[in-house]
C-alpha cells in the first residue's frame, strides 16, 4: 500500500521537527541532503533506520523534543549490547492508550470486561500499555506483573478474570498449570491477548482448548510505542494497523527494495504524529507481509500477516540458511511433540564442521528415542542438515515472561 496523500504531510511535517530539533536524525537527514517529503518516490529514498541507531544515540540522542515535553521514558534491553531509550510525550502515552483501547474493542473486549494482565510492568513497555489501553477503555485491570503462578490462578478464579495478556509461553504455562490442577470450570476466562512472536498452531491451539478462550495477536515494539499498535479481528486472518498514526512498508531484508503487498519480507514503520521520539522508515527485523484486500470485518486499516520469524533470527548452518519457524513446523509434523524448543549451534574443530543441535519436549505417551530420530529425519530430508536431537519430558525446557530466545549460537565462543 503506497504512502497516502495525509500521511505524505504527516511525515513531511515529523522531518521538519526533527531537523529544527537538532537531534542525532536531524544530522543524519542534513547529511543526506532532506529537508522534507512531497512523494511516494521522495519518501523511498529516505533511508532506513534501525536499533543501532538508537544505540549510537543512547541516551537520549532521538529525543525531539524539549526535557519539559518528555513525561516517561521506556527501555528496550535486547540480547546484546546496549539498551535503547525512548523518550515520550504526554500526547505520544495517549496516544498509544488510544490505539491500544482500540486493539482490545477490535477483540471484542468491553468495559464490562476484567483483564488480568501478566506481562511485566517498568522500563519494559508491555505491562503499562496494556493497563493504559484497558482504563481508557474502561475495562478492570488486574495488574499482577509476571509469574507467581499460584497467586495469578488464584486471582483469576477469586476476580473472575475474563482476558489474560500474556506471552504465549506464559499462558501456555498458564494453561499446563490449569489442566493439571484441574480447576478449568473454576475460571471464566474468554479471551486471550497475547504479544505477537512467532508461536507455533500446536501451542495455540492448546492454549485456546485448554483455557477455552479466543486467542488475539497484538503486535507492537519498545520502539514504535509498545504493543498495541495492531491486532487481529474476529475474522482472524491477519492484524489490523491503526495507519492514521503509522505508516507500514514491507521490504526485502537483503536489498531494502520495497515490496508490493502480499509479498513477504521485514516490516518497517514510519511514525506519522509521535512526538518524543519520531521515527521515520524504522526496520522491525519481524517477517511478515501486508495482506492484500479489505478485511471481511469492514475495517479498513491494512493487516500484517502473523509474524514468522525474524530476520535476525536466521542462522547459517553449513552455509545454509535457517529460520527457527522452520524447526517448528517440523516439530509440529511429530506426534507428541510440544511447541517448546531450542536450538544450539556449536563448532567442532576437529572436524571442522557446524553441529546444530535441537532440544525439543515430548509427551510421556510417547518413546523419545523414536520421534527424536524422526525429528532427526525430517530435518535432514526438509532442512538439508541432520541435527543431534535431544528430546525431553513437557516442562523442562524454561517457560519466559518475555519473548523466548530460541537459537544460541556457541560458534564464537
Ligand atoms: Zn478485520
Amino acid at each position: 500500500m503506497k504512502i497516502n496523500e495525509r500521511q505524505l504531510e504527516l511525515t513531511d511535517r515529523q522531518i521538519k521537527r526533527i531537523l529544527a530539533s537538532g537531534n542525532y536524525y536531524s544530522g543524519v537527514y542534513q547529511k543526506a541532503g532532506i529537508s522534507g517529503v512531497s512523494t511516494p518516490e521522495e519518501f523511498e529514498k529516505i533511508p532506513f533506520t534501525d536499533k543501532s541507531d538508537l544505540r549510537n544515540a543512547y541516551p537520549l540522542g532521538i529525543q525531539a523534543v524539549p526535557d519539559e515535553q518528555v513525561v516517561r521514558i521506556h527501555s528496550s534491553s535486547g540480547t546484546t549490547g546496549k539498551p535503547v531509550i525512548i523518550p515520550y510525550t504526554a500526547r505520544d502515552v495517549e496516544d498509544w492508550a488510544t490505539m491500544f483501547a482500540r486493539c482490545y474493542e477490535i477483540a471484542g473486549i468491553t468495559a464490562r470486561d476484567r483483564i488480568q494482565i501478566t506481562p511485566g510492568y517498568g522500563l519494559w513497555t508491555a505491562g503499562i500499555g496494556f493497563q493504559a489501553g484497558c482504563e481508557k477503555l474502561g475495562a478492570m485491570a488486574i495488574p499482577m506483573g509476571p509469574g507467581n503462578t499460584d497467586k495469578q490462578i488464584q486471582m483469576m478464579i477469586d476476580l473472575q478474570s475474563t482476558v489474560i495478556c500474556a506471552t504465549s509461553s506464559y499462558a501456555l504455562l498458564l494453561a499446563e498449570e490449569i489442566n493439571k490442577r484441574g480447576l478449568r470450570d473454576k475460571i471464566a476466562l474468554k479471551k486471550g491477548v497475547i504479544g505477537s512472536e512467532r508461536w507455533s498452531d500446536v501451542k495455540r491451539e492448546y492454549i485456546a482448548r485448554e483455557l477455552g478462550i479466543e486467542l488475539y495477536d497484538i503486535y507492537g515494539l519498545t520502539e514504535i510505542y509498545g504493543p498495541g499498535i495492531g491486532i487481529n479481528c474476529s475474522d482472524q486472518y491477519g492484524m489490523h494497523v491503526f495507519d492514521d498514526f503509522l505508516y507500514t512498508e514491507i521490504i526485502d531484508p537483503q536489498t531494502g527494495e520495497v515490496l508490493p503487498d502480499g509479498e513477504e519480507g521485514e516490516i518497517v514503520i514510519t511514525t506519522l504524529v509521535k512526538e518524543g521520539a519520531p521515527l521515520i522508515r524504522f526496520r522491525t527485523h519481524d517477517l511478515s507481509r501486508i495482506i492484500p484486500g479489505e478485511c471481511s470485518c469492514g475495517r479498513t486499516y491494512p493487516r500484517l500477516d502473523t509474524i514468522t520469524g525474524r530476520s535476525d533470527d536466521m542462522f547459517k548452518v553449513h552455509g545454509v540458511n535457517m529460520f527457527p519457524s522452520q524447526v517448528e513446523e517440523i516439530l509440529g509434523m511429530v506426534d507428541g511433540v510440544g511447541s517448546e524448543y531450542k536450538i544450539d549451534i556449536a563448532h567442532d574443530e576437529t572436524k571442522n564442521r557446524d553441529i546444530i543441535m535441537i532440544t525439543a519436549e515430548a509427551e510421556g505417551r510417547v518413546e523419545f528415542a523414536r520421534v527424536g530420530e524422526e525429528v532427526k529425519r525430517l530435518c535432514k530430508s526438509r532442512l538439508g542438515v541432520t541435527p543431534n536431537v535431544t528430546i525431553v519430558s513437557i516442562n523442562t525446557l524454561p517457560r519466559s515472561e518475555k519473548k523466548t530466545q530460541r537459537v544460541f549460537d556457541h560458534r564464537g565462543d
